[in-house]
């Protein structure tokens, strides 16, 4: 029988997201979406020496920025919590009691010098069939003894028993069934009684049995971990519903072998969280994508790409494009590289797809930054402006950079142009334009361009230089837009107050630099 599609995203609170894990929260999501399925948040808190504060809402609010939504969890509520591992204590005292009283598991009282002398006398010692007999716990030691311990308060863990000579079949999606022979596994611990909080190991399981998960979905690290996993399953009895496995490939570093870590992204000038991270311990501030500039759907569309294709090569994808398209088919078990400028080029992409009202709402913010004030230009000027350079930037806050002339006449004129353009008399002719300019009522680029290029004819004038001066005196440098596009939004007044400055700073020519 088909079972109703719940997935889940299980992140430990122990810091920021890393990008890898927003790319698996995604993937589970598409699936969930795609099969009228359930998203389940479950925050793995068990590892208390780990925690971080303010790691569980940075969690939520990056799910939250990307759009990638929850159906149960510890804010949205369910029918399967708590949520957060730490609140299900009951829960796991009982399941551990439930493989102790079936002799599936043992108490352990090594302590962790006994461990230590262990693994010194024994070399690749490993806690499993071979050595835990010489080893102090619940199945070397007279029931009395260990009734005494307890009883006395020594600390104990509890150990799984894996039994020698198994083959474990570990049915992944992916990569298809993979066989490990039960030898190479050692007695895992499940539960400390120091904390009274279950590992990892115990804690998943459980929570996947309860909380009917369908998929686990989950990054390549955890792996080695699932034979164990099938075992639980099976020390259980729950081996019927155990989930289908898929085990992500890793994200690499863009340039070389290796998965991608944190350093990368700074020695190479990317963030590797999808908001920016300010450390509660070291004060550290990690770049995010949201604070960069980078818009939450560029991120998905380029974060789904990292280790799935549609089968052909479509590349711009909205979320519900993802969900109709997603499949585990088409995922690739090799490591991804994390191509850090094509998540560039799909910002530019996105941001080419916004219309200019759009755009000018998210420029706004950043003209205010830098002073303009922005009331007294029109939305519809706003509009425009954004419009002629959008095509130049990949992000928001390099629009300021390529449009600022309309907002701010130019205070310097960039020197290296002022000695190529602002030749011998260039001054007089500028001022000729004035003459020119000013004939105009309309002020439109058909209008002004064909009379202006004439002129520049007629008189025999370098068109270059002409041109190239004309627009260092309006935007001061020799970049930018179409000449006469920028000249029609500036209008009539600013244009020739521009050049009515210019001249009078750069003089009639040729400039004198310093
Ligand atoms: N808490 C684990 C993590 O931090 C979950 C791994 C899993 O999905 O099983 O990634």
């Amino acid at each position: 029988m088909e079972r109703k599609v719940r997935v889940r995203f299980a992140p430990s609170p122990t810091g920021p997201l890393h990008i890898g894990g927003a790319r698996t929260a995604l993937y589970n999501y598409l699936f969930a979406r795609q099969h009228g399925g359930e998203m389940i948040l479950r925050i793995e808190d068990t590892d208390s020496q780990r925690f971080v504060p303010g790691a569980e809402e940075y969690i939520n609010e990056s799910l939250k920025w990307l759009g990638i939504g929850i159906d149960e969890g510890v804010k949205e509520g369910g029918n399967y919590g708590p949520y957060r591992q730490s609140e299900r204590r009951d829960i796991y005292r009982e399941h551990v009691k439930q493989l102790l009283d079936s002799g599936k598991a043992y108490i352990a009282f090594d302590t962790p010098e006994e461990l230590d002398a262990a693994r010194q006398a024994t070399q690749n010692f490993q806690y499993d069939a071979s050595t835990r007999m010489s080893m102090r716990n619940s199945l070397s030691m007279p029931k009395e003894e260990v009734d005494k311990l307890i009883a006395e308060g020594a600390k104990y863990v509890v150990r799984f028993k894996i039994e020698p000579g198994r083959a474990v079949k570990v049915d992944d999606l992916l990569r298809g069934e993979v066989t490990i022979k039960s030898d190479i596994l050692d007695d895992k611990v499940l539960y400390k009684s120091a904390d009274d909080l279950p590992t990892y190991h115990l804690a998943n399981i459980v929570d996947d049995h309860l909380m009917e998960v369908s998929h686990v979905i989950r990054g390549e690290e955890w792996l080695p971990s699932a034979p164990l996993h099938v075992l639980l399953y099976e020390a259980f009895g729950w081996t019927d519903t155990m989930p289908r496995f898929v085990h992500l490939p890793l994200l690499l570093k863009p340039d070389g072998k290796g998965k991608l870590s944190k350093r990368d992204g700074d020695r190479l000038g990317f963030p590797v969280f999808p908001l920016e991270w300010h450390d509660p311990k070291s004060g550290e501030i990690s770049s995010g994508y949201r604070e960069k500039g980078y818009l939450p759907e560029a991120v998905v569309n380029f974060l789904a790409l990292l280790g799935w294709n549609p089968g052909d090569d479509t590349e711009i994808m909205s979320m519900d494009e993802l969900i109709g398209k997603f499949s585990f088919d088409h995922c690739s078990r090799a490591g991804a590289k994390f191509a850090f400028e094509k998540g560039k080029w799909f910002n530019h992409m996105y941001l080419q797809s916004k219309s200019d009202t759009e755009l000018a709402e998210l420029f706004i913010p950043v003209l205010e930054r830098e002073g303009v004030d922005t009331a007294a230009f029109s939305q519809d000027y706003i509009a425009k402006a954004t419009g002629m350079v959008k095509g130049r930037v990949n992000f928001v806050g390099e629009l300021w950079d390529n449009a600022k002339f309309f907002f701010r006449a130019p205070d310097s004129y960039e020197a290296k142009s002022v000695k190529k353009r602002w030749t011998e008399g260039m001054g007089g002719i500028m001022a000729e334009l004035i003459g020119v300019l000013e004939g105009f009522e309309d002020f439109t680029s058909p209008e002004i361009e064909p009379c202006v290029l004439g002129w520049i004819e007629k008189k025999g004038y370098h068109l270059g230089n002409v041109m190239n001066a004309f627009r260092l005196a309006v935007v001061g440098e020799c970049k930018g837009p179409h000449m006469f596009d920028i000249t029609a939004l500036l209008g009539k007044a600013e244009t020739i107050s521009r050049l009515r400055t210019a001249i009078e700073r750069l003089g009639f020519g040729p400039a004198t630099v310093e």
